[in-house]
């Protein structure tokens, strides 16, 4: 049994049943979480829906945006 990070409420799972890099879910407020270690175990709530590597991308696409402003404004010279 182990405690959400978040809400403190019981997780029915086995301690010795998780490694380092699991995740599960809490029932009680639907928090996912990543074993973050598990000599102290260690819970970290995981971000919603975000990969570390869909951020990456975002930024890039957030770069694009801002090009893309700047080529509208080019759309007014060839009017
Ligand atoms: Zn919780």
């Amino acid at each position: 049994m182990v405690n959400c990070p978040l809400c403190n409420a019981a997780i029915d799972v086995d301690e010795e049943d998780l490694d380092a890099g699991d995740s599960l879910i809490c029932e009680e407020c639907g928090a996912n979480l990543n074993v973050s270690g598990t000599s102290p175990l260690e819970l970290e709530p995981d971000k919603e829906d975000d990969d570390d590597d869909e951020d990456d991308l975002d930024d890039d696409d957030v770069d694009d945006d801002d090009e893309d402003d700047d080529d509208e404004d080019d759309d007014d010279a060839w009017k």
